[in-house]
C-alpha cells in the first residue's frame, strides 16, 4: 500500500469504486470516465508503478494479469464480438495513474491505430 497512490487507496477501500472482480492478487473495477460501453481496470494489489517497473519476480503476476482479464472479459460478455486490452506507460503512452493496470475496453468496435 502506497499512501499517495490512487489505486492503492481504491484497493484498500478508502476511495469508492464499482467492483467487477476481486481475489487475493487482483482487484478489477469500472473506469470512472469510460472510453467504451464496457471499460474495466484490472489492477494488481501489489504496487508496481508501471509495466516497465515489473521485475523477473513479477513474471507469474503478469501472466495471471492476462488470465484474470480474460475471466473478467468473459464475465462482462465481451468474448463473442471481441474487445481490447491496453496498458499505458509513461507520458507518451498516456499513463495518468502510476500503479500498473490493464484496461479492458469493449461493447463497441475499436479503431486502429488508436488516436
Ligand atoms: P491511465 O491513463 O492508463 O493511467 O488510466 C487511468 C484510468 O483511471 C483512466 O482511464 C481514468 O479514467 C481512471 N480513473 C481515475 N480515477 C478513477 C477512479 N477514482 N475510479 C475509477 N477509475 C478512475
Ligand atoms: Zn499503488
Amino acid at each position: 500500500m502506497t499512501d499517495d497512490c490512487l489505486f492503492c487507496r481504491i484497493i484498500a477501500g478508502e476511495i469508492p469504486s464499482t467492483e467487477v472482480y476481486s481475489d487475493d492478487v487482483f482487484y478489477a473495477f469500472r473506469d470512472i470516465n469510460p472510453g467504451a460501453p464496457t471499460h474495466v481496470l484490472v489492477v494488481p494489489r501489489k504496487h508496481i508503478p508501471k509495466i516497465t517497473a515489473a521485475e523477473p519476480a513479477d513474471a507469474a503476476l503478469l501472466g495471471k494479469l492476462i488470465l484474470t482479464a480474460n475471466k473478467v472479459a468473459e464475465q462482462e460478455g465481451l468474448c463473442d464480438k471481441g474487445f481490447r486490452y491496453v496498458i499505458n506507460c509513461d507520458a507518451w503512452g498516456g499513463q495518468m495513474v502510476f500503479h500498473l493496470h490493464l484496461h479492458i475496453l469493449g461493447g463497441r468496435k475499436m479503431d486502429w491505430p488508436p488516436g
